[in-house]
């Protein structure tokens, strides 16, 4: 069992976070296509740091205690609400999109409650962000899915209308949604909203620092902010393409009628009246100083200019991966894509750009749901830089993807029984994290989701997250 640490020095605190880190991934190298937004610059990772560290010991739990932090926040809802068309519009800074999306979640909830007794039903295109799923377990609503086209990979509000009922609390479009990076019919939905006086939430969490600029850049984006009608919240975060730090995000709400609804306050304790706008109450205002840093540092030009980059490696993306032997799915509006190829298997590509030295997104589909298995890349601006080198990389790595030997599944699902530990050991996760996802994805590909998700919650929490 592990015993608490005696006192180490400084020195070898360090050695040992340098040896933890050996197999990391490493952010500013531009060789990430997901997780990472980089811009290969300096100036911005500096900025941004400078303004953590300045703000990172003081904490958003009590707006009296550091006016400063109140007006940083303030002025991020105003500027993220221009960028968004909002008017009097109310909002506030989180520490993520799951969070911005769960307050949102809440606040429907609360105003359905206002009308309804039933159980509140949140309507989900099959391509939503699992944050609403999250949000809909934790807040106790249920979760209608509607599939979505097979050819644009975008909900139509036909579909949507069909599954409305007087339960109905909240609809929900993704601008763009991330697995394949386009955007719903942010339009239709709002129709609907008004039509049956429901909740419509609109996800820019990762497209909201992308879309207005490609707009402006000329790029035909369809409307998806407060410019349409019946929409009545929206999440937008920092922390992918504002470039700041990790924890940082945004919720928006038409109005500050509809924002009550996630405003917590408790004082009948005999300690301080609790006042929570967001879910998260002690955190640092590191993130929220570095994100009023850079979006004033960056301002309208330098996020166009970012912009611009990415828009360029989106296009040239297009023209290239079809040459490679790739589809793209759908028609990326945003500055996410995913492609897939019936010789090469995204899979073992995935494995062998890892060799090369990139990290490319492997994303499972689903063959029950009738989803592909597909790479998906978001597109940062410094990858404008080395474009050509990854589609050099990329290139050998289809070949060699082209000649690998492909595992059969449904060979080993016959001979290893799935709730065994022979089974975790066979995937290479028995007490801890696998060298190799290949069959992994294979798995969550083939299998019914459902089972999926058992056997991931089990593995997690049995042999992934356990004391060393
Ligand atoms: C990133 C993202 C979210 C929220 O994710 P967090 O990891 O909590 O920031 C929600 N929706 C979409 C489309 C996203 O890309």
């Amino acid at each position: 069992m592990a015993k608490f640490p005696n006192s180490n020095s400084a020195e070898e605190i360090f050695a040992k976070l340098k040896e933890y880190s050996s197999k990391d991934l490493v952010p500013y190298t531009g060789r990430m296509w997901g997780h990472y937004y980089a811009t290969g610059r300096e100036d911005l990772i500096e900025v941004a740091r400078r303004a953590f560290l300045e703000f990172m010991d003081k904490t958003m739990l009590d707006f009296t205690t550091y006016p400063s932090i109140l007006k940083m926040e303030n002025d991020l809802v105003g500027w993220v609400a221009d960028l968004m068309n909002g008017e009097n519009v109310a909002g506030n800074f989180t520490y993520g999109g799951t969070e911005s999306i769960m307050l949102a979640v809440k606040a429907a909830r609360e105003e359905f409650k206002k009308k309804n007794t039933a159980v509140p039903e949140i309507i989900l295109p099959e391509t939503a962000h699992p944050a609403f799923y999250k949000s809909a377990e934790f807040l106790g609503l249920k979760v209608v899915r509607v599939s979505v086209d097979h050819e644009t990979f975008k909900v139509s509000a036909d579909a949507v209308s069909e599954v409305i009922n007087d339960r109905t609390a909240i609809l929900v479009a993704s601008a763009p949604n991330y697995p394949f990076g386009v955007v719903d019919d942010v339009k239709g939905l709002s129709d609907l909203a008004m039509d049956y006086d429901i909740w419509l939430h609109v996800d820019a969490c990762i497209g909201g620092f992308v879309l207005p600029f490609f707009r402006k850049l000329g790029e035909n984006v369809p409307p998806f902010d407060f410019s349409v009608e019946g929409v009545s919240s929206i999440s937008v975060d920092f922390h992918k393409y504002g470039y700041t730090p990790r924890g940082a995000s945004i919720i928006l709400h038409r109005s500050s009628a509809k924002r009550i609804n996630h405003v917590f306050v408790m004082a009948s304790w005999p300690g301080y009246p609790l006042v929570n706008t967001a879910v998260l109450s002690t955190r640092s205002a590191g993130t929220l100083a570095a994100s009023w840093a850079l979006v004033n540092y960056l301002g309208m030009e330098g996020y166009l200019d970012l912009s611009e980059k990415i828009l360029k490696t989106k296009k040239r993306l297009l023209k290239d991966l079809p040459k490679l032997g790739f589809k793209v799915l759908g028609n990326p509006e945003s500055s996410l894509l995913a492609f897939t190829s019936a010789e090469i298997d995204p899979f073992i590509l995935a494995k062998e750009m890892e060799k090369l030295g990139w990290y490319i997104q492997a994303q499972p589909g689903s063959k029950p749901l009738g989803y592909p298995k597909s790479i998906h890349l978001s597109i940062s601006p410094y990858h404008h830089e080395i474009v050509d080198s990854f589609l050099e990389d990329l290139e050998e790595a289809a070949n060699r993807a082209r000649k690998a030997s492909k595992v059969d599944v449904m060979e080993v699902l016959k001979r290893v029984d799935l709730s065994s530990g022979e089974f975790l050991e066979f995937l290479g996760i028995k007490g801890g994290l696998p060298d190799d996802m290949t069959l992994i994805n294979e798995l969550m590909h083939l299998l019914p989701p459902e089972m999926v998700e058992g056997v991931l919650k089990k593995v997690v929490n049995e042999e992934i997250f356990r004391i060393p």
